[in-house]
């Protein structure tokens, strides 16, 4: 793969998260997650937490200086020096032209972005059903991808949760936030011809097989 930045795009409950982990774990890079790190920031109570948790609870998204400047900080660690992969971000045309900028700044070239696209009924499905392991964050779901004992992590017994924001209303809202704010970026990057678009309503696996073996030749 001869890009240095993965973006990974798609509505809340693509499976971003779950693509993005596999294709870290194949490639050795690191998934920076700024979902990941915003909800560790407000179970923490640090001041970012603070600023972002009533955006998150009501799904909608933080303003773009306050991510953008978790990613710039994030991507500046030792482990990125090789490339990164970017969940979830960027997540509106700003916040888009503000990796460009950074790519362009830091001689890294142009990103890759792979596009997940999903129907509205899995979504709806995978975002209602998800669970999350509490200690090795492993993603299950309770409809397609059920742990072997409810509410416990096969892995490591860790306790399963359901993310606050998986809630009707609240999924109501950040698909709404995708709709007006994110999927604009499709075009962005289909028209700079960076995109990748990716069937994401078939099994996990069979996505990550067919994704990893299209990295490997890109
Ligand atoms: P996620 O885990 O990616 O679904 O993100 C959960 C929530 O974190 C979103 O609904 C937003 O409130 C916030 N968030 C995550 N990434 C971003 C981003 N790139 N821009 C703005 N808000 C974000």
């Amino acid at each position: 793969m001869k890009a240095q930045a993965l973006i990974f795009l798609g509505a809340p409950g693509a499976g971003k998260g779950t693509q993005a982990r596999e294709v870290a774990k194949e490639f050795a890079l690191p998934q920076i997650s700024t979902g990941d790190i915003l909800r560790e920031a407000v179970k923490k109570g640090t001041a970012l937490g603070l600023a972002a948790k009533a955006k998150m609870e009501a799904g909608q998204l933080v303003p773009d200086e306050v991510v953008c400047g978790i990613v710039e900080e994030r991507v500046a660690e030792p482990d990125c020096r090789a490339g990164f992969i970017l969940d979830g971000f960027p997540r509106t045309i700003p916040q888009a032209e503000f990796v460009d900028k950074m790519l362009e700044a830091k001689g890294r070239g142009r990103p890759l972005v792979i596009n997940i696209q999903v129907e509205h009924d899995v979504l709806m499905k995978r975002l209602t059903g998800r669970r999350t392991c509490s200690v090795c964050g492993e993603i299950y779901n309770v409809y397609f991808n059920p742990p072997r004992k409810q509410g416990v992590c096969d892995k490591d017994g860790g306790k399963l949760l359901e993310r606050a924001d998986d809630n009707a209303e609240t999924i109501r809202q950040r698909l709404v936030a995708y709709q007006n704010q994110t999927s604009p970026l499709i075009d962005y990057y289909r028209r700079k011809n960076l995109l990748h678009d990716v069937d994401g309503n078939r099994e996990p696996e069979v996505i990550a097989t067919e994704l990893i073996g299209f990295l490997k030749g890109a």
